[in-house]
C-alpha cells in the first residue's frame, strides 16, 4: 500500500546542460563537495525531457495543482541551445492539464543571452533570472571565465536587453551571492540601477565542515551586518524591488509564510532533474558531501509521488519537528526555520544542527524587527502556515494556491469561481493555523475539545472543513491571539461539538453554556441551562445533556439559509455570539417577517447581480457563504461592513431596495476578496504609517483603507457602467442618475488608483495589482457621457469636497 504524500511537489529544476561557460569559484555545482557532474551527460536528452514533462503533468492532475514552476537550469542552460530549450518549453506546456498554470523560467549567467534568445523566450513565455553579484569589483571577485576574464560586461549587456520594453516582462530578477568583502552599498546601488523587478541576496553555501568566510574585524555576524546595510538602503528607497529574504522576515514576523526555502518553516516542495534523468533533492545539498542530493530515483522508474516520499525530501517538509533541539527552542525559529537545510550539515550529526549562519540569521531577524520590519507583534504566530508555499526564483512569488494569472484577474476587480475557491482554500488553511496557534497559546495541551477536533480532522475532514469554513471560527482565534482572553475557550469546544454532530460517529464533547444558549456553529442553537453541556453527535442527529441532567435532541433556533436562483444558498447568521465583529452593531434574531423580507430582497438582489455584474456574480456565488444582518443606521444611510478576520461573510442592514442590496453585496465582497489576497501577499509596506485621502471621503485613512476602498469601488463603478449601457438612448430620471453615478465613480476610482500608485508604499506585487486596477478603470474613462452627467458628477464632487473641508476644520 502506498502512503499519501504530505506535500505535493510544485517546483522543478531541470538541468538542461551540466557544464558552464564561466568558472565561478563559489559555484556549488563544480567547486563544492559533490562531484556527480563529472559523470553526467552534458546535455539532457529529448526523451528525458518528454518523460519529465509527463511526470509533472500526472503529478499536477493527481494533486489538482493550480500552478507549477519549472526552472530550466544548469550548469549554464543556454549551452543546451535554442532548439532544445524550445523542445523543453513545449514539452512541459503540452503535458500540463489546462487548469494548471505553468510558470516557466530559465536561470542563466547571462553571458550568451542575446536578442535571439530573448525573442525565443518571449515566444515561449519563459521568464529570465540572471546571476550578478553587484558592481564590477564585486562581480569580478568570483564570476570570471576560466582564463580569468571578467564576465561583467556580458552580463550587463544581457540585463540591458531584458530592460528593453519588448522584453522587460521576461525579466524575473537578479541573484546576488553575498561576499562580505564586497561593499554592500556599492553592490546595492549597482543592482538597483539596473531596475530589476526582484533581487535575491544569497548566503554563500557553507556547512559546519566548511564554514563561511570571515574577515578580520568583521564582527560576530558579518553576513547579517552586510544584509542589514542593504536592508536600510532598500527601505530608504521605498523598497524599489522585491527582496525575498527581507520580505520573508517581514512576513514571518507577522505570522505569515516565508517566501524562500532558505528561511521559515514551510515545507520544501522542490525537486531537481539531472541531465541523466536522475531525480535529486535541492541543489544546495551539493555543498554538504559527495552524493548528498542523490535520491536513487529516476524519471523513468519513479513518479513524483515516489520522490516526494523520499526521506530526504520528507525531512525538509516536517516544519519544527524536523529541526535540531537548539532551533526548536530558539525565539526566532518561526522566521529563521534553521536556515537553509544544506547549511546545517556537520559530518558527525548530519543535518541535526542549527545553521552554520545561526548568529547571522538571528542578528538579521532581530535587526529587521528592530528596524520596524514588522507592524505587528511577533509573539503570536501560528504553529502551521497558510497555503502559501515557498518558491524559488527571483520574482516576488505567488503561493501555489494562486496562479499569477489569478492574481491579475483579482487585480482587475474580478475573480472567477475557481479563483475565489482558491482564496477560500487559503483562508481555510489560515483558519486552521490560527486555531492551532490560539490553542497552543492556551496551554491546555490535548484537552478533550482540541483532541476531538484534531482526530475528526483526520477521520472526517469534510465535517471539520465545513465547520472551520464558518466565518467566525477565525474571529475567535484572532481575538485570542490578540490577547483577548475574555474570548474564552468555549467557542473552540462549540466548533468541536458542531464537527462531532456533522461527523455523526457518536463522539461526545463538553461545551460551556452561557446565557441559556448552546451555540453550534453552522447549525444553530439549543436552549439549555448555563453550566457544562455534553454534546454527542449521532448518525441520526445529536444529543445535548445539560448541566441539570435534561436532554435535548433538536435545535430550538436553526441557522437559516436562503436558497437563491441557480440552487446555491447563503446563511443568514443571526445567532453566533462572535458575529459582532463588524464595524456596526449586529441585528438580533430575525423575526419571521424580517426573514421573509430578507429572503425576497436577497433573491432579487442576486438576480440583479447576475444581470448587472455578471463578472462579479460568479465569484460572489463561489465565496459568499453568509450574510450577517446588521442594525439599521440613521434614516437615509445604508450600512454594510466586511470583517477582516472573517472570510466569506458580509454584514448588511437590509436596505430599502434590492438594487441597493445588490450594490452593497458586491461592494462588501470586494473587501472579502482583497482581505484574503492581503493574507497571502504584501501589496504595500505595512510599516508605512502615513494617512491618505480617498477622493470620496473627508477623513484620511491608512494605505490599506485607501486600497480597500478603491478595490470596492471597482465593482461599484462597473455596476453604474452597466446600468448606463442598459439605458443607452433612453431618457428619464433613472437613466440620468445611472450616468451621473458612473461619471462620478469612474473619476473617483481612477483618482484613487493613481493615488495608490504614487504613494511609493506599494510593493512590487502591489504595483502590479494597481496596474490591474488601472486596466479596468481606463476603458471606463473612455466611455462618452452626456455633458449633463459630467456636470452632475462635478456638482456632487464639489459638495463632498466642501463637506470634507468643513468636517476637517471642525475636527
Ligand atoms: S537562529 Fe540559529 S538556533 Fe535559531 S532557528 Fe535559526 S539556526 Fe536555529
Amino acid at each position: 500500500m502506498t502512503t499519501r504524500i504530505p506535500v505535493p511537489l510544485t517546483q522543478f529544476v531541470v538541468k538542461m546542460h551540466s557544464r558552464c561557460d564561466l568558472a565561478c569559484d563559489h559555484c556549488y555545482v563544480y567547486e563544492h563537495a559533490d562531484s556527480s557532474w563529472r559523470s553526467r551527460p552534458k546535455v539532457i536528452a529529448d526523451g528525458i525531457l518528454v518523460k519529465a514533462a509527463e511526470r509533472v503533468g500526472e503529478h499536477a492532475v493527481a494533486h489538482r495543482l493550480s500552478a507549477v514552476r519549472v526552472v530550466l537550469h544548469g550548469g549554464e542552460p543556454l549551452l543546451a541551445g535554442p532548439d532544445r530549450l524550445r523542445r523543453a518549453a513545449e514539452a512541459f506546456r503540452a503535458a500540463l492539464p489546462p487548469e494548471c498554470a505553468l510558470d516557466l523560467r530559465i536561470h542563466t549567467n547571462g553571458v550568451l543571452l542575446g536578442r535571439a534568445y530573448c525573442a525565443l523566450f518571449a515566444e515561449l513565455g519563459v521568464k529570465v533570472g540572471i546571476s550578478l553579484d553587484g558592481d564590477r569589483v564585486a562581480n569580478d571577485r568570483h564570476r570570471r571565465f576560466a582564463d580569468g576574464r571578467s564576465s561583467h560586461p556580458q552580463v550587463l549587456r544581457a540585463v540591458r536587453l531584458l530592460n528593453e520594453p519588448e522584453y522587460r516582462h521576461l525579466f524575473a530578477g537578479l541573484l546576488c551571492t553575498i561576499d562580505i568583502e564586497n561593499d554592500p552599498v556599492a553592490v546595492y546601488r549597482a543592482l538597483a540601477e539596473l531596475r530589476p523587478p526582484a533581487v535575491d541576496f544569497l548566503l554563500p553555501h557553507a556547512t559546519w565542515e566548511e564554514p563561511p568566510k570571515r574577515v578580520p574585524g568583521g564582527g560576530e555576524a558579518p553576513y547579517a551586518d552586510w544584509l542589514l546595510a542593504v536592508h536600510r538602503l532598500w527601505e530608504a528607497d521605498g523598497r524599489p524591488f522585491a527582496v525575498r529574504t527581507f520580505e520573508s522576515v517581514h512576513r514571518t514576523l507577522r505570522g505569515l509564510s516565508s517566501l524562500t526555502e532558505s528561511m521559515g518553516l514551510e515545507p520544501s516542495d522542490l525537486a531537481v532533474l539531472e541531465t541523466d534523468g536522475t531525480f535529486e533533492q535541492a541543489d544546495s545539498l551539493k555543498t554538504a558531501y559527495d552524493g548528498a542530493p542523490a535520491t536513487g530515483m529516476n524519471v523513468f522508474a519513479h513518479s513524483l509521488d515516489d520522490l516526494a516520499r523520499h526521506p530526504g525530501i520528507a525531512a525538509r517538509q516536517s516544519g519544527l519537528a524536523g529541526l535540531s533541539a537548539a532551533c526548536r527552542a530558539c525565539p526566532v525559529v518561526r522566521s529563521c526555520g534553521g536556515g537553509l537545510y544544506a547549511h546545517r550539515y556537520r559530518a558527525d550529526t548530519g543535518f541535526d544542527n542549527p545553521s552554520v549562519y545561526c548568529g547571522d540569521l538571528m542578528t538579521l531577524i532581530n535587526g529587521i524587527a528592530g528596524d520596524g520590519g514588522s507592524s505587528a507583534a511577533p509573539a503570536a504566530v501560528p504553529t502551521a502556515v497558510p497555503a502559501a508555499v515557498p518558491a524559488q526564483g527571483a520574482e516576488p512569488l505567488l503561493p501555489a494556491a494562486l496562479a499569477p494569472a489569478q492574481l491579475d484577474e483579482l487585480a482587475r476587480g474580478y475573480g472567477s469561481a475557481d479563483t475565489v475557491a482558491a482564496l477560500g482554500r487559503s483562508q481555510l488553511a489560515l483558519t486552521r493555523a490560527m486555531l492551532a496557534a490560539a490553542w497552543d497559546a492556551s496551554g491546555q495541551g490535548r484537552a478533550q475539545a482540541w483532541a476531538l477536533l484534531s482526530e475528526l480532522d483526520g477521520a472526517v475532514p469534510t465535517a471539520v472543513d465545513t465547520v472551520l469554513a464558518h466565518p467566525y471560527a477565525r474571529t475567535w482565534a484572532a481575538r485570542r491571539l490578540a490577547g483577548d482572553l475574555a474570548a474564552g475557550l468555549g467557542p473552540l469546544a462549540a466548533l468541536a461539538a458542531a464537527a462531532a454532530v456533522r461527523a455523526g460517529r457518536g463522539d461526545a464533547v463538553a461545551v460551556p453554556v452561557r446565557g441559556g444558549w448552546l451555540h453550534l456553529p453552522t447549525l444553530g442553537r439549543v436552549a439549555v441551562p448555563d453550566g457544562e453541556a455534553v454534546v454527542t453527535g449521532r448518525a441520526d442527529g445529536f444529543e445535548v445533556r445539560a448541566a441539570d441532567g435534561s436532554v435535548r435532541t433538536a435545535l430550538d433556533q436553526p441557522l437559516r439559509r436562503v436558497r437563491l436562483a441557480g440552487g446555491w444558498t447563503v446563511a443568514l447568521e443571526d445567532l453566533d455570539p462572535l458575529r459582532d465583529s463588524h464595524d456596526h452593531p449586529v441585528a438580533e434574531r430575525l423575526s419571521e417577517t424580517e426573514l421573509l423580507g430578507w429572503t425576497g430582497a436577497l433573491r432579487e438582489a442576486w438576480e440583479l447581480l447576475g444581470r448587472d455584474l455578471p463578472a462579479y456574480a460568479e465569484g460572489i456565488r463561489a465565496g459568499l457563504g453568509t450574510v450577517t444582518p446588521l442594525r439599521s443606521g440613521p434614516v437615509g444611510r445604508d450600512v454594510s461592513s466586511a470583517a477582516r478576520q472573517a472570510y466569506g461573510v458580509v454584514g448588511i442592514a437590509r436596505p430599502a431596495t434590492a438594487p441597493t442590496l445588490a450594490l452593497l453585496l458586491a461592494h462588501e465582497f470586494q473587501h472579502v476578496k482583497l482581505g484574503a489576497v492581503l493574507d497571502l501577499f504584501d501589496l504595500h509596506d505595512r510599516a508605512d504609517d502615513r494617512l491618505y485621502f480617498a477622493p470620496w471621503r473627508p477623513d484620511p485613512r491608512p494605505l490599506e483603507g485607501l486600497l480597500q476602498g478603491t478595490y470596492a469601488h471597482l465593482a461599484v463603478t462597473e455596476y453604474w457602467g452597466t446600468r448606463t449601457a442598459a439605458y443607452d438612448g433612453l431618457a428619464g430620471e433613472a437613466a440620468a442618475r445611472a450616468r451621473a453615478q458612473f461619471a462620478l465613480w469612474r473619476r473617483y476610482t481612477a483618482e484613487a488608483v493613481e493615488r495608490l500608485a504614487e504613494s511609493g508604499a506599494l510593493t512590487g506585487l502591489g504595483v502590479r495589482f494597481a496596474e490591474g486596477m488601472r486596466g479596468s478603470v481606463e476603458p471606463w474613462l473612455a466611455v462618452p457621457l452626456p455633458e449633463a452627467a459630467e456636470r452632475e458628477a462635478e456638482r456632487v464632487r464639489r459638495e463632498r469636497d466642501e463637506h470634507g473641508r468643513l468636517r476637517s476644520v471642525e475636527a
